[in-house]
């Protein structure tokens, strides 16, 4: 049996994460102001360490300056000034962020100010050439370019982690790439690649069983592809299977199959009274910090090497408290 390392709660163990510079109270916004997250400067900045940027000072504007906004084509719009003069400031924007954007490959996750034509990553008003809006929105030019640039990187807008369970969700996945990152990226090899997608093999049950087997599949062939295009393939699926917030059920699935591994070591009752929480959190009833505190305390004390280092148990540390709210 295969035995693998946690690497998700060291103690003063940091992740690198850009974030629009106004989150973090830097007076960078049009009108002079920020907008501080108390989200950001609270729990999250004891686990990230943040890469403050803001695209639009880096494109050599000051505070105040005069409003921005999206204007023409939707797949391909203009930063251009409100006002009448409707100057076209795209490539002076574009050329202050592009070497920046070059330097990020060590980020494991990017948070972004709402409603920005520069940063906002959904909804963004574009305007036709006559002033009135369109109807389809889109994103901002930042946010476009490093999504582009960097398209497994967990971007999220801050607005949206007021949700909890969007929240929890880009937690989690922000780790997912840091761990990817450090033990693939740093020693590409079919090995590393092969103990990544066990350790998760429960959080990727957990968000989507169809996912799971074909990443399955896909290793299990995986000898007669090149690893680099192997390594983009598996990130970009893994990318996408758990970019969604898993459902109660399939939790409760994953709960009940690790669950399995117990079968020997703890007694019917115990095991009978494991599945009652667990269907609890099912019918909502208690959130899953409940079954899974209840299922770690079983593992840690009767379970196996291989079942301790599922990272599902803990995909990132415990004392960030977000599943007690989801
Ligand atoms: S460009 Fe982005 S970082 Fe700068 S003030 Fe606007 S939203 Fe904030």
């Amino acid at each position: 049996m295969m035995s693998f390392k946690k690497t998700t709660s060291r103690p003063g163990y940091t992740i690198p994460v850009g974030i629009s510079g106004c989150l973090l109270g830097d007076e960078v916004r049009h009108d002079g102001g920020h907008r501080r997250s108390k989200l950001c400067l609270g729990t999250f900045s004891d686990f990230f360490e943040y890469r403050r940027f803001c695209p639009e000072v880096a494109a050599g504007f000051g505070t105040p300056r005069p409003t921005m906004r999206l204007v023409g084509d939707p797949g391909n719009p203009r930063l251009r000034l409100s006002d009448h003069s409707g100057e076209d400031l795209t490539d002076q924007v574009v050329s202050g962020f592009s070497g920046q954007l070059e330097t990020w490959s060590h980020l494991d996750g990017y948070i972004l100010m709402k409603n920005s034509p520069s940063c906002g990553m959904t909804g963004i008003k574009i305007y036709r050439e006559n002033g009135y809006p369109l109807e389809q929105r889109g994103r901002g030019l930042f946010a476009e370019a490093l999504l582009k640039k960097y398209p497994f990187l967990p971007v999220e807008e801050e607005g949206r982690l007021n949700d909890h369970v969007l929240r929890e969700n880009f937690v989690m996945r922000v780790y997912v790439h840091y761990n990817f990152r450090h033990e693939v990226r740093r020693q590409p090899s079919y090995h590393n690649l092969l103990q990544f997608h066990s350790s998760y093999k429960y959080l990727l049950m957990a968000h989507n069983q169809q996912a799971y087997r074909e990443l399955g599949q896909l290793l299990a062939v995986s000898g007669k592809e090149p690893l680099p295009e192997l390594l983009d393939e598996y990130q970009f699926r893994f990318t996408k299977a758990v970019s969604k917030p898993a459902k109660r059920g399939s939790q409760s699935n994953a709960m009940q199959h690790i669950l399995g591994y117990l079968s020997r070591t703890v007694s019917s009752e115990e095991r009978l009274g494991i599945l009652d929480v667990i269907a609890q959190y099912h019918r909502a009833e208690v959130n899953l910090a409940t079954p899974l505190t209840l299922l770690n305390h079983y593992i840690q004390r009767a379970g196996n090497d291989y079942v301790r280092a599922q990272r599902y148990l803990e995909p990132y540390p415990a004392a960030m408290g977000l599943r007690n709210q989801v």
